[in-house]
């Protein structure tokens, strides 16, 4: 079959560093997909520029006071423009686009993404957060719309492509594996004078400032393990953790007759962003490729808990489930922002999350607006404990 029908893409977070790659593999398969959608909250000339550029049928900027400014350099175009957190919500829910890029960072991708599925859109999702504040309601709409949750985090795309033909077969257990980050092998007495410009210094991924800080302290992995449970239907028994600091070995996966499925490649997130586009095919590419006699050895060991206690925090969080999640990542994004603007140390943000996670009340089964209320109410804490 060589007909192909052009996939509509609706690029929510267009402007990071997902975004940005995400066009990338878009510009390099013009016969695959088109744009119809781009949002971006503050970098609007970066927005600006890729709406010139991709022509989408619609640009939202979710802060609104930049709207003159893009309607203005975009008005001898058909691209219609609007602003605003609510204009976001209402541009996923329309009949303009196929699928949903969802990368926007933060708690701020729930209600958008959300919309997405309640439209039957299908997701690509690299917004991690959504699934740690609501994972049961995201997958359970998901599944009552029979929408498909396409994941763009690497290790998820890694245990995706291990499960793709094993519908039958049951897990036994996943290995999420772990870079480590910048400060590998630190123990608190380092930590303690880590600057904001050292922490954004990752090995082996450029990202955004949020994901990389989160990769510093580990509270990335631990939210991938939550994420990691919603996606693949697991147990927080089943989810390890490994630190593999070559970032080879993407994921893997462990059936019940002891078989280790493992997904590797070298670290560039256009791979999982293309597989994610255009699953369930593959699209040839010249990325570089794998020398396995340059890379000689791969190595594995232990997450060091101890030391970075944000992935303790996480874990006990995927275990005890209901709205702790939530209230953690709340607080993990206070937290993260004001040691962004050297408002706090870097382990202080463990501090302010531990506290939190103790101070805001436990509900074991929230409803959505529960959830939207204790993200709410665990900011507040968050930021009172810092003073913001
Ligand atoms: P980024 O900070 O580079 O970009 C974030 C995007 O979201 C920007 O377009 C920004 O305009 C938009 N945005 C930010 N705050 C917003 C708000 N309040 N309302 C509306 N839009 C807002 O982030 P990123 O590194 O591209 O990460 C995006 C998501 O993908 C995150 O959830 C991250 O955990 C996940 N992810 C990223 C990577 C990576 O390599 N960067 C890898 C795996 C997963
Ligand atoms: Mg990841």
């Amino acid at each position: 079959n060589t007909t192909t029908t052009i996939k509509r893409i609706a690029l929510f977070g267009s402007t990071g560093s997902i975004g940005v790659q995400a066009l990338e593999v878009i510009e390099a398969n013009p016969d695959k997909f088109s744009v119809e959608v781009l949002t971006c909250s503050n970098n609007v000339d970066l927005l600006i520029q890729q709406a010139l550029k991709f022509k989408p049928n619609i640009v939202v900027v979710s802060n609104e006071e930049k709207y003159k400014k893009v309607k203005d350099l975009l008005a001898s175009t058909d691209t219609k423009v609007f602003a605003g957190e609510r204009a976001l919500e209402e541009v996923a829910s329309m009949d303009v686009y196929d699928l949903m890029l969802a990368a926007i960072v933060g708690y701020a991708g729930l209600k958008p993404t959300l919309n997405a599925i309640k439209a039957g859109k299908a997701v690509a999702l690299a917004n991690k957060e959504t699934l740690v504040v609501a994972g049961d309601i995201i997958m359970q709409t998901a599944y009552e719309k029979r929408v498909p949750i396409i994941p763009v985090d690497s290790e998820h795309s890694a245990i995706f492509q291990c499960l793709v033909g094993e519908v039958r077969n049951p897990v036994e257990k996943i290995i999420l594996t772990a870079s480590g980050g910048p400060f590998l092998g630190r123990k608190p007495n380092y930590l303690v004078n880590v600057k904001r410009d050292h922490a954004l210094q990752h090995p082996n991924w450029s990202m955004g400032a949020k994901i990389s800080i989160d990769s510093a302290t580990l509270m990335n992995k631990g939210l991938e393990m939550i994420e990691a449970k919603w996606l693949f239907n697991l147990k927080a028994e089943q989810i390890e953790v490994l630190v593999h600091p070559q970032s080879i070995i993407h994921s893997m996966v462990q059936f019940e007759d002891g078989s280790v499925k493992g997904q590797m490649g070298l670290p560039d997130m256009k791979l999982p962003i293309q597989y994610a586009l255009a699953f369930p095919k593959r699209i040839k590419n010249d990325f570089p490729r794998m020398d396995f006699k340059k890379i000689r050895t791969l190595t594995f060991e232990e997450p060091d808990v101890k030391t970075f206690r944000n992935l303790a925090l996480a874990i006990e969080a995927l275990h005890k489930g209901g709205n702790l999640p939530c209230v953690m990542n709340a607080a993990n994004e206070i937290a993260v922002y004001a040691f962004l603007r050297n408002r706090i140390g870097f382990l202080e943000m463990t501090d302010v999350i531990e506290e939190t996670m103790q101070k805001v009340s436990f509900l074991s089964r929230p409803s959505l607006q529960d959830y939207l209320d204790s993200d709410a109410e665990a900011r507040n804490y968050a930021a009172d404990l810092i003073k913001l």
